[in-house]
């Protein structure tokens, strides 16, 4: 399988360049030059446990030996304290699929346990390093930290705004005292560390020499290890019920999740609709709903993660919506950049549907969970099955993405039900543990100093 960038401007590359580029050169996202129809095998994936059925769905993009990509997808999943990894469970008349029992409780941990061990292979072949550079306002940081740490050939530095990110948050991230990680607080907010990233990453020079790398949600092979759960979780609600479809509701911010649950649709699994949910920040939703998908400002919500406005992976599902052509495709993105905003007929044949639910919907479905059947969900998933209530069926189950667990956000829970209920061992065990972190102030010369001090970037002599 070769890869190609939705702007048409590369050469085709493989599976490891891919994942080693991230963005492509052209400034596309890359893509699988075709995505395969795996319509005939869905009998037989549909007996496969989690790992299994993972080589399966990943070696159809891959160029790993079969051998190698088991140990990688084996390796990754054993510390999920789940056996089935991504298990379905059922609460009233919608299935969830939690998406939180790896180390950091959030689904990142499913595509980033996966991405750190494919980086530490594919680097071990061609005797390379990588220093990884990214910002953070939560759970990407830690869910990359946790992904990398004790990887040989790779060191990781990750920048969150000091004070600014959740205790919880900043404990999973800083109480990981592995000598490849380097936790460094700015003084200054998000978008401050947002900017020394992108100013660092654009010193070419600089980024040669250190070679940097990024863990984004771009990159191709999270997208990849995602795809697996929607087939997993089809055929769990599929054996459940009986029913020949399923509809899927996903919790959105940067698109990378529901891509990938778009990319199983097209590889042959049975939705009948993938539900897009957002909270205050929809630009999405006005996208599917009314065909233009234009800036805003970006709103504090209970559902941080999903705090986005530019959603980047969006730009690999135009690419699909404008028939693959990658000259139209250029055209909506110089518009989108020129005015704010692009203009598109999402068209009927799309499995996408959208709607976006409130702070108020967002309390008040933890708290209708929680009464009715005393399950409890993060912000975040709660967003997801409000707006999955909007588009229920009664011959084909709904399928409600968690995409992390309650006891990362407990002022949430603790505002909707007036207790403090969420609680997890791994998040107790988190007091007391012995931290690192460095803290500098928002300059990009103080933070090249400091990657180049700690890297093969040092000036010598
Ligand atoms: C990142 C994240 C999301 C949004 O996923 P995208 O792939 O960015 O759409 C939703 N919920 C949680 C808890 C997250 O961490």
């Amino acid at each position: 399988m070769k890869y190609i960038s939705t702007r048409g401007g590369t050469a085709p590359l493989t599976f490891r360049e891919t994942v080693m580029e991230g963005l492509a050169r052209d400034g596309g996202l890359l893509l699988p030059e075709r995505i395969p129809d795996v319509s005939d095998r869905l009998a037989a994936w549909r007996k496969l446990d989690y790992v299994p059925l993972a080589c399966e769905v990943m070696s159809r993009f891959t160029d790993l030996p079969v051998p190698t990509l088991h140990g990688l997808v084996a390796g990754s999943y054993a510390d999920f304290r789940h056996a089935e990894v991504t298990p379905l469970v059922r609460v009233g008349d919608r299935y969830i699929l939690e998406l939180f029992h790896g180390p950091t409780l959030a689904f990142k941990d499913v595509a980033l346990q996966f991405l750190g061990r494919l980086f530490e292979t594919v680097l071990a072949g061609t005797h390379g390093e990588m220093n990884i550079l990214g910002a953070t306002s939560g759970d990407t940081g830690s869910a990359a930290i946790h992904g990398v740490r004790g990887r040989r050939g790779i060191r990781i530095f990750i920048l969150h705004p000091k004070g600014r990110v959740s205790p919880v948050q900043e404990r999973q991230m800083t109480s990981v005292l592995d000598a490849n990680v380097f936790n460094v607080a700015v003084e200054g907010t998000f978008d401050d560390c947002q900017r020394l990233v992108k100013t660092v990453f654009g010193d070419l020079a600089f980024r040669d020499r250190c070679r940097l790398g990024a863990v984004n949600s771009i990159n191709w092979a999270r997208v990849l290890a995602q795809v697996v759960y929607y087939f997993y979780a089809a055929f769990r609600a599929m054996d459940a019920t009986g029913a020949a479809r399923v509809r899927i509701a996903v919790p959105t911010g940067n698109f990378g999740d529901i891509f990938a649950g778009y990319v199983a649709v097209r590889m042959g699994l049975p939705v009948s609709r993938l539900v897009l949910a957002t909270n205050e920040n929809d630009i999405l939703t006005r996208f599917f709903n009314e065909g233009v998908y234009s800036l805003g400002a970006v709103r504090a919500t209970l559902s941080p993660s999903m705090d986005i406005q530019v959603a980047s992976n969006f730009e690999r599902y135009l690419y699909y919506a404008v028939g693959e052509d990658p000259a139209r495709l250029k055209a909506l993105m110089a518009a989108f950049a020129a005015t704010g905003a692009l203009r598109l007929d999402p068209g009927n044949e799309s499995p996408m549907v959208a709607g976006s639910c409130d702070r108020r919907g967002t309390l008040a479905t933890i708290r209708d969970l929680h009464d009715r059947h005393g399950y409890l969900v993060d912000p975040h998933t709660a967003v997801g099955v409000a707006v999955a209530g909007r588009f229920l069926d009664p011959a084909e189950p709904m399928i409600c993405l968690a995409t992390a667990h309650p006891a990362k956000f407990p002022d949430a829970i603790r505002e909707a039900l007036g207790r403090d209920l969420a609680r997890h061992p791994l998040i107790e065990a988190l007091n007391g543990l012995p931290t690192r972190c460095d803290t500098m102030p928002a300059s990009a010369e103080t933070l090249k100093t400091y990657v180049a001090a700690r890297t093969a970037g040092a000036p010598h002599g």
